[in-house]
């Protein structure tokens, strides 16, 4: 049996049946011990070579073709997440999560399910393919500061020449099981800004004498909108916005003290300096005109995700054989999410590709993060499929 899509689908009841037990048992990043636990018996029972804990929630197995070494690369590493989400899980399903308020609402059940699969079918097809592979499970994704940034440190890249992700999105059933790729810029960077606006405080007849943070707090907000408007060059994105504000007393008091946050995304690192270094002028211009004084507390979250354009141009012709052209589709539109898989190629330098998996849905099309979401299972032998022929074609096998 040649065929890795018919492969991927005998397996299926057996991957389906990982999936549920996961998602009855969800786990919140750092905290994902039973996870953790089902997913290194699992490798064990179907002798990878080698299974390391780099964290004490996280899972790296190795698997080492027999074959002789094609002309590609020795390493392509594949990494799944495994954490769950403090949701409320409202689907009804029958393997609903058994946890209160926690749920594996972004799919990560679905994805760490793929990934036992494509370690059942790697570790059955080692005459076909020379070089390695790494399967890396992931914690605590969706809790930042992110695990991925844990695992490169622990040095989880080393030997690595590149690495694909994968995520799914709920979706039309007629489109389940379609890859989504694209090339370039494909999820956004996530920061946070808080600004803290202070004055002295005092009557409400001496606007003359006294500053104003809530007049301060407020050009603030207007002028952050100079961000996308004139700082950004115009064919770039960039989303600032203050989604959060606290301040004032009473209707004849001037405050004293106005607090508010916001979140900032882009797709390029150029476009997030652009953001900082605006964030800084229009504090220091405000401070300058009302009085008050400005501080800002700035923190960085996920890097911004780039595919690689080589590694797009390799893989999208084979997705398309394997899978079937109706199967894969070009994304024209990065997604507006941010996705800590990002550092495993920019801390390192190691190309990435990042795909995007049409997953259906049981009740409906609903948005990751949604205490309905719902993905049908027929998908999970598309995603194994895309992950396991990629990296055979990588290492120069097929
Ligand atoms: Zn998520
Ligand atoms: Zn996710």
């Amino acid at each position: 049996m040649d065929n890795i899509l018919d492969r991927a689908k005998a397996i299926q009841e057996e991957i389906v049946a990982i999936r549920r037990d996961i998602h009855a048992h969800p786990e919140m990043g750092h905290q994902e011990v039973r996870t953790s636990k089902l997913i290194a018996e699992t490798l064990q029972k179907y002798g990878v070579d080698k299974i390391e804990t780099p964290t004490p929630t996280s899972v790296v197995a190795t698997i080492t073709g027999k074959a002789a070494k094609g002309d590609g690369l020795k390493c392509v590493a594949l990494r799944t997440d495994i954490d769950a989400l403090g949701i409320q899980e409202e689907t009804g399903l029958d393997f609903a999560s058994t946890v209160p308020n926690m749920m594996h609402a972004c799919g990560h059940d679905m994805h760490c399910a793929m990934m036992l699969g494509n370690a059942k079918l790697l570790t059955s097809m080692r005459d076909q393919f020379g070089g390695t592979v790494k399967l890396i499970f992931q914690h605590s994704e969706d809790t930042f500061p992110g695990g991925s940034r844990e695992l490169v440190a622990e040095g989880v890249m080393k030997g690595v020449d590149a690495i694909l992700g994968l995520h799914v999105i709920s979706s039309e059933n007629e489109k389940c099981g379609t890859i989504g790729i694209k090339d370039g810029p494909i999820t956004t960077s996530a920061d946070e800004y808080e600004f803290v606006v202070t004055g002295p405080g005092g009557h409400g007849s001496m606007p003359n004498k006294v500053p104003d943070p809530i007049l301060a707090a407020a050009e603030i907000i207007v002028m952050l909108q100079q961000v996308q408007a004139r700082a950004v060059p115009p064919l770039d994105a960039s989303i600032i916005m203050m989604n959060k504000i606290q301040g004032g007393h009473a209707p004849n008091i001037i405050a004293d003290k106005v607090t508010m946050v916001g979140n900032a995304r882009a797709y390029k690192a150029e476009v997030r300096k652009i953001i900082e270094e605006t964030v800084y002028k229009v504090a220091r211009g405000v401070e300058e005109i009302s009085g008050c004084k400005v501080q800002v507390n700035a923190t960085f979250g996920y890097d911004p995700c780039f595919n690689d354009p080589g590694l797009y141009s390799s893989v999208l012709p084979n997705l398309k054989k394997v899978l079937g052209e109706e199967k894969v589709e070009i994304f024209a539109e990065p997604m507006a999410f941010s996705e800590d898989f990002s550092f495993y190629s920019t801390l390192t330098g190691v190309p990435a590709l990042f795909l995007l998996m049409e997953a259906g849905n049981l009740n409906g099309v609903q948005p990751l993060h949604n205490a309905q979401v719902t993905f049908n299972e027929d998908a999970l032998p598309y995603g194994i499929t895309t992950m396991v022929s990629s990296a055979l074609m990588l290492l120069g096998n097929r």
